[in-house]
């Protein structure tokens, strides 16, 4: 059988973690981001969690070689496929890609700079992995979690200066991958603009 590789392609913030969940649960696929092996390699300090925080806290990103080492290891233990969220980022992430698992279809969440800016800074989150986003998703208590009355803390590349570089980065490394993908012919866009049930449908639509 052959696998599918789905890339779920778009700028940070345009919903790429949020949607990848009912795409995932749709197509019984698990989800590979490297932002969260990333974020776990930090929190356990491991080799690569030590070397990458500095990189990820500016909003840069980490070497393109080891990222593509984490996403094929992963991927050798995923024999049916998966959602791949945040990677590829640049072209030689994608030409690497299609060595070892070719992408069958990349979405474009496609979302403007203005409401990505608006979304990214006013994205507050909790220990506890429950998200708000100021104004749509405010908690009862200014900066404190409804779920676990615990402080409220902004991950550090959410800052004005990291999305300001976070969104440059994109427009120069990862952009260019939209084209690559129409190329191949494996490209859908999806407006990815309004409420996250409604995006939710666009995108089940155009997996159809
Ligand atoms: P994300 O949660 O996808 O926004 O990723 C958070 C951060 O992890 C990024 O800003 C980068 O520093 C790093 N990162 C995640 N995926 C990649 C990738 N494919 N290539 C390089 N760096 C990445």
């Amino acid at each position: 059988m052959k696998s599918t590789i789905l890339v779920l392609l778009g700028a940070p913030g345009s919903g790429k973690g949020t949607h990848s969940k009912v795409v995932a649960e749709k197509l019984s696929l698990p989800v590979v981001s490297t932002g969260v092996m990333l974020r776990e390699a930090v929190a356990k300090q491991t080799p690569l969690g030590k070397k990458a925080k500095a990189i990820m806290d500016a909003g840069k990103l980490v070497d393109d070689e080891i990222v593509i080492g984490i996403v094929k290891e992963r991927l050798a233990r995923e024999k049916t496929g998966c959602i791949l969220d945040g990677f590829p980022r640049s072209i030689v992430q994608a030409k690497a890609l299609e060595e070892f698992a070719p992408v069958t279809t990349t979405i474009l969440l496609d979302v403007p700079d203005k409401e990505l800016i608006k979304r990214l800074s006013g994205r507050w989150q909790c220990k506890c992995g429950e998200i708000y986003n100021i104004p749509n998703k405010v908690p009862k208590k200014k900066g404190v979690c409804d779920k676990c009355n615990e402080r409220l803390f902004q991950r550090e590349d959410d800052k004005p200066e990291a999305v300001k570089k976070r969104l440059e980065i994109y427009h120069k490394d990862t952009k260019p991958l939209i084209e690559f993908y129409r190329k191949k012919n494996v490209l859908v866009t999806v407006d990815a603009v309004g409420d996250i049930e409604e995006v939710d449908e666009r995108i089940l639509k155009a997996l159809k």
